[in-house]
């Protein structure tokens, strides 16, 4: 990637950070950061926290580390968006360059900030990506079994290959960032799209420490509505399971004919009026029919909130040093702006 005899300028490497409800991780978490980094001289950091609409003295704390370190960029949220808006608005204030590598790692101190710098030394090996894989998980048997279920799934409905047991803790080149922000779906599963994104992409194995303080923000509800987004996004078929079904029940209603008709015909003693078949057909149709819709249903919700194209998200504010400054965040999709090398 780059080249020893030339003197290149100091790289740049930022950190993006969501944050909601951690003011009691937030200091520890950049503490544990900042030692981690002071081992890399040799680079420049910007560490940009994204306030998702946090309800405690996360802001605050923010606003407190920023006084102390001028690396710090904080961006603040209008209401909470969620972890997947979070870490995009992150990404999009590197959109068009500004940082030669972008970590994006949670900041309840799950992700150990000692593993970003195995990513960084990977990336300087020539990876694109270099995604955070767990070795280990420190969950609950309930979760684990959701995620394990989840993974199942997606691997044989998704179109793409999305890689196990990995979240969104993961180093992206510049130009992996570049690509990541042209894609603007609201329904958004971000490790499907840096999957989609392609270049080079590796995995690096970690055990996953427990949340230090504070309590998840990703209940059931939402990691199931993440999970129906991680789906949906990246396979149609359910759709196609529609046609499926549809085909095997026209072929035993045509058995079932040719049985009636052989009753009718050779046993004719045995021939009955047939309420049982017409009762259970017609509800068994009928269920099947409204599931199929509500699958529909799904899809053309997704197609809805896409033609609505709205914000992906409100700041209230940006406060970053001037010499980060210079690159926000897009309004739009540019999609003439990617050199021709790097066509999706
Ligand atoms: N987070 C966020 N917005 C949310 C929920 C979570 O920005 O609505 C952040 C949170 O502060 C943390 C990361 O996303 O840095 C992962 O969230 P969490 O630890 O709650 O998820 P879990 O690790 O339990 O999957
Ligand atoms: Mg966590």
């Amino acid at each position: 990637m780059h080249d020893p005899d030339v003197p290149a300028a100091r790289r740049r490497i930022a950190y993006v950070l969501p944050v909601y409800n951690e003011e009691e991780n937030i200091a520890v978490f950049h503490a544990a950061l900042v030692e981690a980094t002071t081992q890399r001289p040799d680079l420049d950091f910007e560490f940009v926290y994204v306030d998702d609409g946090s309800r405690d003295a996360s802001l605050e704390r923010l606003v407190e580390l920023r006084a102390e370190d001028p690396r710090v960029t904080v961006v603040q949220f209008s209401r909470n968006f969620g972890h997947q808006l979070a870490v995009t608005a992150g990404l999009d204030l590197f959109a068009d360059g500004g940082a030669d590598a972008v970590v994006v790692m949670d900041t309840d101190l799950q992700d150990p900030p000692r593993v970003s710098l195995e990513m960084i030394q990977r990336w300087e090996e020539g990876v694109e990506v270099v995604y955070a894989q767990r070795r280990t998980r420190k969950d609950t048997p309930f979760k684990r079994a959701t995620a394990w279920g989840f993974y199942w799934a997606l691997d044989r409905l998704a179109s793409i290959q999305i890689p196990r047991n990995v979240g969104d803790f993961r180093l992206m080149d510049a130009k992996v960032v570049a690509e990541v922000s042209r894609y603007r779906e609201h329904d958004r599963f971000l490790r499907g799209i840096v999957a989609h994104v392609g270049f080079r992409q590796e995995a690096l194995l970690f055990d996953r420490d427990e949340r230090f303080a504070g309590e998840t923000g990703y209940p059931l509800k939402k990691m199931l509505s993440f999970a129906a987004s991680g789906i949906l996004g990246f396979s149609t078929t359910p759709l196609k399971m529609i046609s499926r079904l549809g085909y095997a029940i026209s072929l035993l209603s045509v058995l079932l004919a040719v049985y009636v008709l052989f009753v009718r015909l050779f046993r004719p003693d045995e021939s009955v009026p047939g309420w049982a078949f017409l009762g259970v057909g017609m509800f068994m149709l009928s269920g099947i029919q409204l599931v199929m819709m509500g699958v529909i249903g799904s899809y053309l919700g997704r197609v809805y909130v896409e033609s609505q194209d709205r914000p992906l998200y409100t700041l209230a504010m940006i406060a970053r040093d001037q010499s980060a400054a210079g690159t926000g965040p897009r309004r739009h999709r540019d999609m003439g702006a990617l050199d021709p090398g790097a066509e999706s």
